[in-house]
């Protein structure tokens, strides 16, 4: 089976950077039978909120990698919401538009849920590309300003029907990340994040279906093979299998 993973970050605080590093993390990957990745860039390299110039720097490095590695790299753009609508909407231009990009990045410049998130979710309607946020359980945490609960991601895809959301991180959303993206067909949630959890596959796919779960890894934090045969060993389909693995993702990048 050929596998996408939609969650990676071939370059993580530098290291990935050369040429002979990219030729060896896809000899790897390739091993376990992926034939693309998503990079969603060296997200917080420069802290979380990144102005204008960094995100260049990190937007042009993702497109390095799509160059050298001839397309099996994939590229999200990579965006600061809080620097406001021009200067979004300036980046997505420049990466979707005329650098091939096939979505949107959101890291921990802001809460799912800020006002300025309508500029990413305007470029993103426009361009027609789908926006990986990164979630993770924050209830009780004073982080919640910056720092997307599942809950939040969730308000976001209601309030937006017409883009696609890829709730990051399963692991970090856990079953009541699962329950809160009941019934929003616009949300899909990546696998990502943590170690696997007893039940977890499962339960996403009998609650969301099987095309609302999508195989990711957050390579180099986690390993392919791991993040891949928590898929390949859970209790689903092998037509469900496919679909988290492979089908899911390539509908969604337009693959
Ligand atoms: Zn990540």
């Amino acid at each position: 089976m050929s596998i996408i993973d939609i969650h990676t970050h071939p370059v993580f605080f530098n290291d990935g950077i050369k040429p002979a590093e990219t030729r060896l993390m896809i000899k790897h990957a390739r091993q376990q039978g992926i034939e693309h990745v998503v990079s969603l860039g060296d997200v917080l390299r420069y802290g979380r909120t990144p102005k204008s110039e960094h995100l260049r720097i990190l937007n042009d490095e993702t497109a390095g990698l799509i160059q050298r590695s001839r397309g099996f790299v994939v590229g999200f753009c990579y965006v600061n919401p809080l620097l406001g609508e021009k200067a979004v909407r300036a980046e997505v231009d420049r990466c979707v538009g005329e650098k091939g990009f096939r979505g949107i990045k959101l890291e921990l410049s802001c809460n799912a849920t800020n006002p300025a998130m309508a500029g990413v979710m305007h470029a993103a309607r426009e361009h027609g590309v789908p926006v990986l946020q990164h979630s993770w359980n924050q209830l009780y945490k004073s982080s919640r300003s910056f720092h997307s609960d599942p809950e939040d991601t969730c308000a976001l895809a209601k309030e937006w029907p017409d883009v696609r959301i890829i709730m990051a991180h399963l692991t970090g959303s856990g079953f009541r990340g699962v329950r809160a993206a009941r019934g929003l067909d616009n949300l899909v949630v990546d696998t990502s994040g943590g170690g696997p959890e007893n039940g977890l596959i499962e339960y996403a796919v009998e609650q969301l279906g099987e095309r609302r779960v999508v195989y990711g890894s957050d390579y180099p934090i986690r390993d392919f093979p791991c993040c891949i045969n928590r898929i390949k060993g859970a209790d689903i389909s092998a037509r469900a299998k496919q679909r988290l693995l492979h089908d899911n993702a390539a509908e969604l990048l337009g693959l």
